[in-house]
This record gives C-alpha cells, structure tokens and sequence, in this order.
C-alpha cells in the first residue's frame, strides 16, 4: 500500500482516504463522493479494528459482506480499496498503541474506555500505509472526529481531516452498518434518536439555554420507548469537545445520544449554532 501510495505521489497525484469497516451504506458512499471530489485518486479501507471492540462487544458478528461492497465502491469510481487481514495490521507481538487523552475519557470513551485507543492506533497504522493528502470522516462519529484531529494535530500527520454531515434514512434514522441488527419494531423505536434531536433544536430555536433542561426533556422523550437504554445525552461545545453547561450566543455545539435501541447500540448527534 504505501509503495503505490509513493508512487501516485512522484507522479504528483493528490491521495483521498476514506477509512471503513465495511458493510457500507450511503453514508461511506457520501465520504467518496467528497474524496473523488477533492484527491486525484481515492482510496477506502475496509478494516473490521478488532482493538476497538470490546470482549462484550460484537467483533465477531459485525456485519461483513466484501463481494457487495467491491461492487459499491467500483460503481462510484473508486480508485483503490485497501483490505488487510487483521494479521497483516496487527503482526505477531504487536505491541504499540495510540492513546488521545482527556478528550477520550468522557462520553463513547466513559461507555467503552479502549475504544478510541483502537480507533486512533488503527488510524495511524492506515495513514502510515496509504499517506493521504485528504482523510475523510463522518460527522456520525463526532467525538471519533475530535480524537483524530487531535491525535493528527499531536503527532504531526501530514493529512487534512475533512468532516462529512450525518447522512440518514428518509424518516431521520442516521445510517449505519448496525442498523441491519433492528427488528422491525426496533427500526420504528430507533426513530426517537433522531426525534429527540429535533426536540433539542425546538427547544434552543425557542431560546431555552440551560443543557440540564434540553437533557432532561429529550431523555423522557427517549424513555417513553421501551426498548430504548440510555447511555448517555449531553451537549459539548463543538471547538474543545468540552461539555457545557449553558448555551451562549455565537457558541456552536453538538447535542450528542448514544442509546440502545434492544440489544443495539446507536449513536446520533446534531450540531447547533446559537443565534
Ligand atoms: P464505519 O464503517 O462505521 O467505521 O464508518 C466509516 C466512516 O463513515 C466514519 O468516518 C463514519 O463517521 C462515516 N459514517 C458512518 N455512518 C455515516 C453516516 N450516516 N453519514 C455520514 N458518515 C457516516
């Protein structure tokens, strides 16, 4: 990977990079789109980061479907597709992580503390292979966003981070590669992620400014469901990632749900600018 990736170099071609775990979906497909738009050449990854699991969590039956997703990314004029084993990213005695700290110790990071230490060890080994220019990444993900950047930022990758918006179903669900995991019913019950999100927006479009009471009113928006399981609402200032307690004019933040919807975990966030 990293002989072509020098290779397109020398021949002054601009590399764009999209990292997956595959099964993709519109979403992955709206991450190309700004690479072919952006880097003379675009290259995905699909790696399934067994270090970012955890042993509770559900590695082994991710969704996996290769043969689909070649065809996806060909039909969008996808340059390369990068699909190593997990032997060949994770060599016998591995021993080297990457750890972003504070901003990784609240949120996803308090709910699945080693997560983001796989996430951003995997990142560094993809971006040392495929050298891109250009690194896109999904808005889904935002706290994945902010410890990428701070990890780029802190060890100096010579790559532009670039953030793509949520793409979601007709009806608001966001995508995702676990939304295969919903019941029917579930799939129904999954819509109050994006509903509780619009309720935020209502409340603060009609001036309400402390996060305590956004929180509370979209978190017994959220139980009224009985499947669904909290693990977390907040509001965090989208510049630090800081969770904030009153909302302030000029301020931009993300209103950020990670719930399970059955035995499914979802993530959804809006980002708001106060005006
Ligand atoms: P994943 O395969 O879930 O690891 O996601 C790979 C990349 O696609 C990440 O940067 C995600 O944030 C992004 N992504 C996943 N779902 C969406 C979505 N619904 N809209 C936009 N980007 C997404």
């Amino acid at each position: 990977m990293q002989r072509l990736s020098r290779k397109l170099k020398a021949e002054n071609k601009t590399i764009g990079f999209v990292p997956t775990m595959g099964f993709l979906h519109d979403g992955h497909i709206s991450l190309v789109k700004k690479s072919k738009l952006k880097a003379d050449i675009t290259i995905v990854s699909i790696f399934v980061n067994p270090t970012q699991f955890a042993p509770t969590e559900d590695f082994e039956k991710y969704p996996r479907d290769a043969k689909r997703d070649k065809k996806l990314l060909s039909s969008n004029g996808v340059d390369y597709l990068f699909m190593p084993d997990v032997s060949e990213i994770y060599k016998l005695n591995y021993q080297t992580f990457v750890q972003v700290e504070k901003i990784t110790g609240i949120l996803e990071g308090e709910f699945r503390p080693l997560h983001f230490k796989g996430v951003a060890t995997v990142v560094s080994i993809l971006f040392n292979c495929v050298l891109p220019d250009y690194s896109f990444f999904g808005q889904k993900d935002a706290q994945q966003v902010a410890v990428i950047r701070q990890m780029t930022r802190d060890l100096k990758f010579d790559t532009d981070i670039i953030v793509c918006p949520i793409i979601r179903e007709s009806d608001g669900l966001a995508m995702s590669s676990r939304n295969i995991y919903l019941s029917d019913q579930e799939r129904i019950d999954a819509l109050v992620l994006s509903k509780s999100l619009k309720l935020a927006e209502k409340l603060i479009g009609e001036g309400e400014r402390h996060t305590r009471v956004i929180i509370s009113k979209m978190t017994s928006e959220i139980n009224l469901v009985a499947s669904s399981k909290i693990d977390y609402v907040n509001i965090v200032d989208a510049d630090n990632f800081s969770i904030v307690d009153k909302l302030i004019f000029g301020g931009k933040y993300y209103i950020l749900i990670a719930c399970r919807i059955g035995k499914t975990r979802l993530i959804d966030n809006v980002i708001v600018k106060v005006s």
